[in-house]
Order: C-alpha cells, then structure tokens, then sequence
C-alpha cells in the first residue's frame, strides 16, 4: 500500500485532496454550526491522532534502527547529523529575525487594548525552567536511564539516542550476527511502514473531526481584539514558508519549491489540522520516503530530530509573541533585551514539545530571560491561548514543513537524485512508487 496514487485515478480518490475538502468542510461545520457540530464529529479527530500517537514510537524505532545499522560508518553519521544541526539552527533563527523584523515594523502591542478580549487560564501551563540548563538537559535526554521507560512516555530524544546507540552496534556486529539484524529490524520498519500508511487513510475523516473541532473553537471575536497580533505572526509565517524556506531550497538543494510543497500535501494538512509535530512525524516520515523520494537512512534520522527540535514556526512566534507582551506593558526593548529575546526564543523553539499550544508555554522562558516576571504578563498569555489554536495550526506546518526541507536538502548534499523529481507525464507507476520497491527490496 502506498500514498501515491496512480496518474489516471480519478480527482476525488487522491488522498491529498480529500483531505484538503474534509478541511474545508469542517471549517464551514464548525464556524456555522458550532459547538454541536463539533461534539458530534470530535471524536474522529481523537480517533485519528490516538492512531497517530499509536505508531510513532515503534516507527521511530525501527525506521532509526534500520538507517543507522545500515549507514555503517560513523563519520558518515557524524557528517549527516552536523549537516542537520547547521540547517536546523540556521532556519530557526532565520525566522526568528523575520519575526522580529516584523514584530517591530507593525508594532502589535503599542497601544492594545486586550481588556475587552477573553483570556483563558492557564491551569495546566506549568512554568518551564530557565533557559540556561537546555544545553545539557538536551545532551542528557539522548542517554535514556531506562529506555523501556522513555518509550512508554514517548521522549523522542531517549528514543532517537537508543536507536542510534542501537543501529551503531548492529553495523558493527561480526558479519553473521549483523545481517540478521539489519534484516530483523528492516523486515520491522517496513511493517510499521504499512501500518503507518493503513492510519494515513483514515486522515480525511480525521481532519474533518479536528478542523471542526479547531474552527468552532477558534474564538472568533477574541482573534479580532488581538488583530494586529495575529497579522503579524501570520505575515511573518507566510514569509518563511513562501520566500525564506523556498530560496533555501533553491539555493542549498537545487530542488524546486513548487515540486516540495505539492509532495508534502498530506503533512502539511495533517500539521495543520493536529497543531502537533509529533503527531504528523508518521505521516511526514512516510511522505517524505514515499513521494519525496529521500532515503531510510536520512529521513529517519533528520526527521524525527527535526520534530522534536526544528521549529521554525515556533521559533518566530516566541520572539514576536514575546516582543507584544513587552509592547502591550511598555517594558523597554533595547537592544540587548532583544538580543537576549532572539536567542531565548530559539532556546524555547528547541525546548518545545511537538504538542498543541507548547509554544505559548515557552514564552515564559523568554520572559524570565529579560527580567519580565509577576502577574501582568500572566493575563496577557491567556488572552494569547484564547486566540493561539489558528495560529498554533498555522506555526505547526511551518514547523513541519522546515523538517521536510531540511531532510530533502541534505539528501540532495548526499547525492541522493531522486529527491523532489518530477514525475514523467503518464509514467507507469509514478516515482515513488519505484522508489518505495527498492526501498523495500
Ligand atoms: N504545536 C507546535 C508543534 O507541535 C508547537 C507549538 O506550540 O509551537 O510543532
């Protein structure tokens, strides 16, 4: 079973585009009809991330397993994962300076009046520690004390540190002991594959569920208080992901934006609509083979580490959501707060889990970097969590999408060719489906 469909199937049998009108739909259910149409069709959206949630860990695992067993050598993984640092860190802060560009041109929080706008509280938001101990928290994270224990609480860096701990003793095994296992955990991944693409089918009535859910609860009138903010945050996450992220591509990767994006369809409106990275990870890893074209050996380790710590749209949010609170309060912007603010803010982009509104939680972090702590700043994020779910829905592609163009460009770097092609018109099967043979051959 695979995602890509053949050339002559007919429009509506494409997943991407059911997708795309199970989207719309909800959107017009749940702003029209509301909360009722969102109780009767919510637990499609639950069914079909608990699905997502289902697969991530085992796919994870043996995907990482089987591409570091068969890499080899650890200069050449040593090389990959320099590679994926540099892209990560470059495009975060990337975005980040767009967003403080932005933030200080249009100047959101000069002169708003959020009294009139719903705040929510924020019982379940726990403070997040300071920035300074993110470094080592990170490092240690990779060595799980209990791996069992790190694969049941789904922590991604413990599982990505295993697996490759775990590839690396397989590549060097004596030979006999070694064959078998790379044929055990590829015979592993490539079942978890199927599986994954068994639960991607179920993404257009899960979309539908979630979009409902998302538009009928998108408060509507709050989002119009808090306008300029919501502007800003949009405009700067269409420019990364329409100028920034293409030019990337072009420049880096030789590949064509407009090929990427159409092949990262079904990601994208799954990021969207689950404003969660985590949850999209089986979805963009099977795309990202699939239909992209790069190999086991990058996706499964650039992927995964991309949505645990790549977060571009989160990146650009916390500075610009950080830089509003601070202009709603008067609190004086020199430029060593906002140096401070630009570095925290990729701090708090690393930091943040792939779940849905964890970027707003992060912004304390910021705030205690500069100083800005005590009630005030408190009522000013609810408001923000009143108003976050588009704009969370909209950070979250961008996240995802950023993973997606890092993955491609460096496997361009790695001289993979079949990267982003363009499918031959009336080719019998289409790329992919070529490409998954081999994979799985
Ligand atoms: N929801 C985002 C994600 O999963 C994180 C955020 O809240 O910014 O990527």
């Amino acid at each position: 079973m695979t995602l890509v469909s053949r050339p002559d199937a007919p429009w509506y049998s494409k997943l991407h585009i059911q997708i795309f009108i199970a989207m719309i739909v909800g959107a017009l259910l749940g702003l029209t009809i509301g909360l009722p149409a969102a109780r009767a069709l919510g637990w499609l959206g639950t069914i079909f991330v608990r699905a997502l949630n289902m697969v991530i860990v085992p796919l994870v695992f043996t995907s990482l397993t089987n591409g570091v067993a068969s890499i080899g050598t650890g200069r050449e993984l040593g090389r990959i994962g320099l590679k994926t640092l540099v892209y990560y860190m470059t495009t975060s802060l990337l975005a980040i300076i767009v967003g403080l560009f932005l933030v200080n041109i249009i100047r959101p929080g000069v002169g708003a009046d959020i009294s009139g706008a719903a705040a929510e509280q924020l019982p379940d938001i726990a403070e997040p520690s300071g920035p300074g101990d993110f470094a080592l928290r990170l490092l240690l994270d990779f060595v799980p004390r209990n791996v069992v224990s790190d694969m049941a609480a789904g922590e991604m860096l413990g599982i990505i540190g295993f697996s490759i701990m775990l590839g690396v003793a397989i590549a060097h095994s004596p030979e006999r002991i070694r064959d078998r296992g790379r044929t055990a955990f590829e015979t592993a991944f490539q079942v978890m594959m199927v599986l994954t693409s068994f639960v991607i089918r179920l993404a257009p009535i899960g979309v539908l569920g979630l979009v409902t859910v998302a538009a009928a609860r998108s408060g509507a009138t709050t989002f119009v208080a808090m306008g300029k903010y919501a502007i800003t945050i949009t405009i700067g996450l269409l420019t990364h992901a329409f100028l920034t992220l293409p030019l990337v591509l072009i420049v880096l990767g030789r590949i064509n934006p407009r090929i990427h994006y159409k092949n990262m369809a079904e990601p994208l409106i799954t990021a969207f609509s689950t404003s969660s990275s985590s949850a999209t990870l089986p979805v963009t890893l099977r795309t990202m083979e699939e239909k992209v074209g790069v190999s086991n050996r990058i996706t499964s380790f650039v992927i995964p580490m991309g949505a645990t710590v790549n977060m571009d749209g989160t990146a650009l949010y916390e500075c610009v959501g950080a830089i509003f609170i601070c202009q709603v309060l008067g609190y004086p912007l020199d430029f060593a707060t906002q140096v401070t603010i630009v570095i925290t803010a990729l701090a708090a982009s690393i930091g943040a889990a792939g779940i849905p509104s964890a970027g707003l939680v992060m912004i304390f972090i910021i705030l205690r970097a500069i100083g800005l702590t005590g009630p005030e700043p408190m009522v000013i994020v609810g408001t923000m969590l009143a108003i976050d779910r588009p704009l969370d829905m909209m950070r979250t592609a961008v996240n995802v999408l950023s993973d997606s163009c890092g993955a491609a460009i460096i496997a361009r770097t790695e001289g993979e060719k079949n990267v982003d092609v363009e499918p031959a018109p009336g080719a019998e099967p289409e790329p992919g489906v070529e490409r998954a043979d081999v994979a799985a051959s």
